[in-house]
């Protein structure tokens, strides 16, 4: 059984008394104890609303309007509260987007690290402040630092002190909501290699969200691309880089320049998401789709091509 199964998810924005969006529209996914599944898109997706939706952190004009999610067998979308809370940080914790403005700039690492344990473990803030040390040291990062600000910290530490956070409480899943956005390349293979340590250390099970499919390649398992709410295409990462089957997936991959590759500009995808607020008759991607035919104005079938491929769209195999 996986440790986590989203089934047909719809989730729905009131964004005023007679306007609701749809942000997510029917979509599923499995993760396994050990897994790492990567969410890729562009900004509007859909990806960071799927992942909040796990731990039932939406905002408050946000709803799983229907659909399925199931954590170790439990469902989680009619949860109670009492559930909910062990649910979030000691079951799924979330290394959230920008570490500058998710950590508070006028309290030291230690006392930081300290309250998000206090808040959900039952234990003295001496056995706290024992435990952020260790958390700490996991991170690559030497004690000595606990009593700085984050303003003494790089980006990438501060993004380290970030994941030691999310390790407070021993969690099974930890969602990366673009966990390497606004450092560069070096120090971003740093936080995945040190995120790739502690997945095997821990035998933890990932989410990583981004929309730079280049840099996932080493680290994941399996790979859903979303596109306006919904996942365009799904499968395990070595189907999606090296055989993909959308035309949405083909430009994302060649919009990336690849190291001794052909030399010459990157591809981009012409034109903007749609609004989500349109009733979709048809294929999502259709306005900008390379490969658009008369059909694609009617709404496209789920395609599955080999044991874990399966992908939104007209076309048949190439
Ligand atoms: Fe392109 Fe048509 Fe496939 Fe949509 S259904 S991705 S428009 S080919």
């Amino acid at each position: 059984m996986a440790l986590l199964s989203v089934k047909d998810l719809v989730i729905e924005f009131r964004l005023s008394k007679r306007k609701n969006i749809r942000a997510v529209s029917g979509v599923s996914f499995t993760l396994n104890q050990g897994e790492t599944l990567a969410l890729v898109g562009e900004s509007g997706s859909g990806k960071t609303t799927t992942a909040l939706s796990l731990m039932r952190l939406l905002p408050n004009n946000g709803a799983i309007t229907s659909g399925e999610i199931i954590y170790a067998g439990k469902d989680v979308v009619n949860a109670p509260d009492e559930r909910l809370r062990r649910l979030r940080w000691k079951e799924i914790a979330i290394i959230f987007q920008g570490a500058m403005n998710a950590l508070n700039p006028v309290l030291t690492i230690e006392k930081q690290i300290v309250e998000v344990i206090m808040l959900h473990e039952d234990i003295s803030e001496i056995q706290a402040r024992e435990r952020a040390v260790e958390l700490i040291k996991r991170v690559e990062i030497d004690p000595k630092r606990l009593d700085q600000y984050p303003h003494e910290f790089s980006g990438g530490m501060r993004q380290r002190v970030m994941i030691a956070m999310a390790l407070a409480c021993n969690p099974k899943i930890i969602i990366g909501d673009e966990p390497t956005t606004a450092l560069d390349v070096m120090v971003q293979a740093q936080i995945f290699e040190l995120l790739e340590t502690l997945k095997k250390e821990m035998s933890l099970s990932m989410i990583l969200i981004t929309h730079d499919l280049s840099i996932l390649g080493d680290i994941c398992d399996k790979v859903a691309v979303m596109y306006a709410g919904q996942i365009v295409e799904y499968g395990d990462v070595q189907s999606i880089y090296c055989d993909p089957k959308h035309p949405y997936t083909e430009k994302l991959l060649s919009s990336y320049p690849v190291i001794g590759g052909k030399r010459g500009i990157p591809d981009s995808i012409p034109g903007l998401s749609p609004d989500m607020a349109e009733d979709f008759q048809g294929c999502r991607f259709e306005p900008r789709c390379h490969k658009a035919l008369e059909i694609c104005k009617t709404l496209p079938p789920l395609r599955t091509c080999g044991e874990n491929h399966q992908y939104l769209c007209h076309l048949e195999g190439d």
